[in-house]
């Protein structure tokens, strides 16, 4: 089969890659026509605001390093700005840009009233100490505390920050504004400090419930999930406690060998979940990926799945965990090959909705019990993946439908159509 794409589908940066498929979004939804003199298509893709600060972290030893951290706010028009903070390496503004674009393209197809932004620090969070973690936590949020709050933009755990991050930053935060009692100025706390039951596993078991939706039941269904850090793992756990084989799991950052376990009949996942470091990798992890697999879950970083590998993926499906793991190009060639793509703006979106209902529980001062909460994830995860799913029908492309659903609602909520 032959995809006829609006624009040219190439290998870019990670920004690159979702401005490509926004722009193919924007094509087919007519925006432009249907708001002229508006210029809607190019509002959208620009975030409204990109900062950069300077943040200097005291180290153990004395000394000071300075690191850079941004926080970009994409777009408002749903409601306050939305997004993970992340610490790590190549999290720098260009990145951050393209998480943020793609937070407000998730809140808006997952209709929950939230707009889109995203954090970064440029920093290996894993050579710092806790006080070192704890001292740059604080002061991240020391340097954005002017443009961040309850109603105007909320941040959240991403990768390289955990519940532990967020409850500092939210205590460095009410400090700020003298001790006015903020609980709703993150999310992703941890339980007991305003967090919400069900957030930590929010996004992992949001991954499996968009599975089910798509496939049925998972019973048996060979799994290889890439990543296992708080999305990958719990949606191994989940996956396996349904009766699905998950015959690998990719992560050379905690397996070492190869990088990777394999197990042809099903990997032990409640006992590698409690002590992941025990297990020593019995296969490289390039070779991992491409193993025939019912389904593929990537859920480490962007653009793992690229030209590069792409001819050798033999998953059935894969459920993007991940922001972005497959670059354009590759998700058009296996498209092309039939295989069923469950796109990171519909399939990750777990941990917003959970954020979204930690968000107000804060603010009705009560909160819900984790059963609750995870039932309401799962349909609420069910309803967007059906939904997307039917209006992709005809072009069987779920990126794309996702996104033309997302940027509908964001470009006719009114102070878009207002606004001249
Ligand atoms: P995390 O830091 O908890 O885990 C990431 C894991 O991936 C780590 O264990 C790391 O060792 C591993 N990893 C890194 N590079 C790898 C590679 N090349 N191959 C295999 N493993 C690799 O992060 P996370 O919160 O699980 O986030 C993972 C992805 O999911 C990111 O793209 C993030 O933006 C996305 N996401 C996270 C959430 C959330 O709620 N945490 C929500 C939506 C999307």
């Amino acid at each position: 089969m032959k995809i006829k794409r609006g624009i040219e589908f190439k290998e870019g940066s990670f920004l690159e890659n979702v401005n490509c498929y926004l722009q193919e979004a924007i094509l087919k939804t007519n925006l432009d026509s249907r708001f002229p003199k508006q210029n809607i298509g190019e509002r959208i893709m620009i975030p409204d605001r990109s900062v950069e600060n300077k943040i200097s972290l005291k180290m153990d030893d004395g000394s000071t390093r300075l690191l850079v951290g941004s926080r970009v706010q994409h777009n408002n028009n749903l409601g306050p700005y939305k997004g993970g903070i992340r610490f790590d390496v190549d999290a720098d503004l260009q990145h951050t840009q393209a998480l943020a674009s793609n937070m407000t393209w998730k809140c808006a197809l997952s209709e929950i009233p939230f707009g889109g932004a995203k954090g970064g620090l440029v920093v290996d969070p894993r050579i710092l100490s806790e006080s070192e973690l704890e001292r740059v936590s604080k002061g991240y949020i020391r340097a954005f505390a002017d443009i961040l709050g309850p109603d105007k933009d909320i941040p959240a755990p991403d990768m390289g920050t955990n519940a532990q991050v967020m409850a500092w930053m939210r205590s460095r935060y009410e400090d700020i504004y003298h001790g006015v009692i903020s609980p709703g100025i993150v999310t992703g706390k941890p339980v007991g400090f305003g967090g919400s039951h069900g957030r930590t596993q929010a996004t992992g078991f949001g991954v499996v419930f968009c599975a089910e939706e798509l496939l049925g039941n998972l019973k048996n269904k060979t799994i290889v999930i890439q990543g296992f850090g708080n999305v990958g793992s719990h949606a191994a756990l989940l996956a396996h406690r349904k009766g699905a084989k998950v015959i690998s799991l990719i992560d050379p950052y905690l397996f070492g060998g190869g990088g990777a376990l394999f197990n042809s009949k099903g990997l032990d996942v409640e006992r590698i979940f409690k002590n992941p470091r025990d297990f020593q990798g019995n296969m490289a992890a390039e070779d991992a990926i491409c193993i025939k697999c019912d389904i593929l879950m990537p859920c480490a970083k962007e653009s793992e799945i690229n030209a590069g590998n792409m001819k050798k993926i033999q998953a059935k499906v894969i459920i993007e965990g991940a922001n972005g793991p497959l670059t354009p190009p590759a998700h058009n060639y296996l498209l092309e090959k039939k295989v069923i793509i469950a796109p990171d703006i519909m399939a990750n979106a777990g941990g917003v909705i959970v954020s979204y209902f930690e968000w107000l529980q804060n603010k009705q001062g009560e909160y819900w019990d984790e059963s609750a909460i995870i039932s309401r994830l799962e349909r609420k995860m069910k309803r967007i993946t059906k939904k997307t799913f039917l209006y992709a029908k005809k072009n069987e492309d779920m990126r794309l439908t996702a996104y033309s659903i997302a940027i509908n609602a964001v470009a006719q909520a009114k102070n878009v159509i207002g606004a001249q």
